[in-house]
């Protein structure tokens, strides 16, 4: 839903330019009675309800030791009572010299009354300093709905959510989600999250960089730059969905924000991926499993992935194993390997690293040779490897690497392997059906796969195309009930296409519709093209707008691609937040030597949705340096 109101704080967001007005009641009540204290040790505690300020001021001994040199009573209270009513006083005057409106403010307030945003205000200042403001403000073109202050809502101010939520009410919005709350505190974006509203940092003129227009204006612009990203970091860190320069500079986050309202998001992630409306669609009957139409859907799919993978239905079967792409490794680890097999795993990322872990878990016999993170699996070395280790009767290994993007080739490996009677297991997830594979060419014992990668449908469940003679050895191998594949196989076998254990009916159906999306097509081949002309578009545009792709082309898979940071300075939550803001979701790096980050080209992903991709990263600004402690 588009953006229905904006409500603002006051000082520092959008009158008095670096929230001053408290600073400098307290230097001149103090100053009232000969003391002088520096704008440094009020600004530390700013914020703390006022008496007790001035109680804080007091406790540092040279204000006390002013205080008592210049004949003033000397009962601590007393004092604090005179001072603040001395404070009261200079803050009215205060007041009305700082209430102007910070810059970009009067044109932000018209363009909210031209796009009808209700607009509104909390605060922690008292009912009273506000009704000062009001006409102050009005005068320059700024009038919200309601001005609320913590006396409406029995003193409860921020951070809770009281104040916002009691001004969301009053302008009768249902959904806070549609209401940006914009302060230049972690205390207001605190309370915009609270509220469970849009919370919006301003940092230039903020609280948090806590300077007059013409003290900012007279820094060096490095200098100016650092301040503005340490208040924008803290202003992230607290939280806050957004920051902004200046008052400005939410109009356009507005439209970004209404834009967005209006598009499903782009996932160009490597699963769950963007699906077909029409896959979306299948979802939105319930069925049950018991009937007889469930079963015979089963049956289909059973049969559809063997022809996908160019699987001998006489030599091959295929068993559905309900979770994610890691169930059915898990499941096909546990049962394929007996007690006293040994299990070589070929690894270059994290998703063969999992393997190992897995057969850790499992108690599986297993022998680790790992590649690093940028090396193809060598049939070479795997070869020496066995050489070492007669023990090894099964070996494992992932195809599409999805850490990274790398291709690791099956041929002349796999053959090989199944020719000296080693069991062969290939991680086929981030590949089957975007890269042809003929598992009965290759020979493999089982080939796993997901749901929700390349055959683009939603998550829910594992499969795996395993050679039946293989397969039926392994009887009471696993060792968990779930995750048994013999048992599993065999109840769909002995049961006509009935699943063991409640299965993801959703996500069942959605993939029947996704299956036959992939043969209308033109099956794998074509599949595998369009990706292909995705990859080769998104890695020459990234290219070409500076973005050094991690691997060299010759083992880049079409399925993901890893991009390094293009700047040391490159700060990847922001890019991230800018794409999101566009309607595309991308990946973090999984890589562990490298900062990288990683865009997914599988999916219900064109030609024009890269190109439009790529638009929008032309015109992010992608270096910005950041102030944290790297
Ligand atoms: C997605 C994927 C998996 C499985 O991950 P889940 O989160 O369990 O679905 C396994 N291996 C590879 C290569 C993958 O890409």
């Amino acid at each position: 839903m588009a953006i229905q109101a904006v409500v603002f704080d006051w000082a520092g967001t959008t009158i008095d330019y670096g929230s001053r007005a408290p600073i400098i009641a307290f230097q001149r009540a103090f100053a009232h009675f000969g003391i002088n204290v520096p704008e440094a040790v009020i600004r530390a505690d700013v914020g703390l309800d006022k008496a007790e300020h001035i109680a804080k001021l007091f406790a540092q001994p040279d204000t006390w030791a002013a205080w008592v040199h210049s004949g003033h009573n000397e009962e601590r209270d007393v004092a604090i009572q005179e001072v603040y009513q001395q404070f009261q006083t200079e803050i009215r005057a205060v007041l009305t010299e700082t209430g102007q409106l910070k810059p970009g403010m009067q044109s932000l307030c018209a363009y909210l009354q031209l796009k009808h945003i209700a607009v509104a205000s909390t605060s922690g200042y008292t009912a009273a300093m506000i009704e000062q403001l009001v006409p102050v403000v009005h005068a320059q073109g700024y009038q919200p709905v309601i001005n609320v202050t913590s006396e409406r809502t029995a003193g409860i101010g921020r951070p809770q959510a009281d104040m916002l939520t009691y001004a969301i009410q009053h302008l009768q919005i249902d959904d806070p989600q549609t209401v940006i709350k914009v302060g230049d505190t972690v205390n207001d974006i605190l309370e915009g999250k609270n509220a469970h509203a849009i919370s919006v940092g301003v940092v230039v003129g903020s609280n948090l960089i806590g300077m007059s227009e013409a003290e900012f204006v007279a820094l060096p612009e490095s200098e100016q730059t650092r301040l503005k990203e340490a208040a924008r970091e803290t202003f992230i860190k607290a939280g806050a969905d957004y920051t902004i320069d200046s008052m400005a500079d939410l109009m356009p986050l507005i439209e970004a924000l209404d834009q967005k309202a209006l598009q499903v998001p782009l996932l160009l992630t490597p699963g769950p991926l963007t699906t077909s409306a029409s896959v979306k669609q299948t979802m939105l009957v319930d069925h049950g499993t018991w009937d007889e139409e469930y079963k015979v859907l089963t049956q289909s799919i059973r049969r559809a992935l063997l022809a996908v993978g160019h699987a001998d239905p006489e030599l091959y079967t295929s068993v559905l194993v309900q979770g994610s792409g890691s169930f059915g490794v898990e499941a096909t680890l546990q049962t394929a390997v007996p007690d006293n097999g040994t299990l070589l795993i070929a690894m270059n990322g994290a998703y063969g690293q999992r393997m190992a872990t897995m057969a850790t878990r499992l108690g599986i016999n297993h022998v680790d040779l790992d590649f690093g993170e940028t090396q193809i699996v060598s049939a070479e070395k795997v070869l020496n490897v066995l050489h070492q280790h007669p023990e090894v009767t099964h070996f494992a290994m992932v195809h599409s690497e999805t850490t990274t993007g790398i291709l690791n080739p099956l041929t002349p490996l796999i053959p090989q392997l199944t020719e000296m009677g080693i069991v062969t297991i290939v991680d086929a997830m981030s590949s089957f059906g975007g890269v042809p594979i003929d598992v009965t060419q290759l020979g493999v014992d089982y080939l796993i796969s997901s749901a929700n990668k390349c055959i683009q449908g939603v998550p829910g469940f594992a499969f795996v195309l395993a050679k039946q003679l293989t397969l039926a050895t392994t009887e009471g191998n696993a060792r968990s009930l779930s995750l048994d594949l013999y048992d599993q196989w065999r109840c769909f076998e002995e049961e006509a296409g009935k699943w063991r254990f409640t299965s993801p009916t959703h996500t069942v159906y959605a993939f029947r519709q996704a299956l036959n999306e992939l043969i209308e097509e033109g099956g794998v081949a074509a599949r595998h093209a369009r990706y292909a002309a995705n990859e080769k578009q998104l890695c020459q545009g990234m290219l070409a707008l500076g973005f050094e792709p991690l691997l060299p082309t010759s083992v880049q898979s079409p399925i993901i691609t890893s991009f390094k940071y293009p700047a040391a300075r490159f700060d990847f939550r922001k890019f991230y937040e800018a794409l999101k803001l566009a309607g595309f979701i991308i990946y973090p790096g999984k890589v562990s030597k490298a900062k990288t980050f990683r865009i997914g080209n599988i999916g219900e992903i064109y030609p024009d949705d890269i190109q439009h991709l790529l638009q929008v990263i032309a015109k992010t600004e992608v270096a910005q340096p950041v102030a944290v402690n790297e």
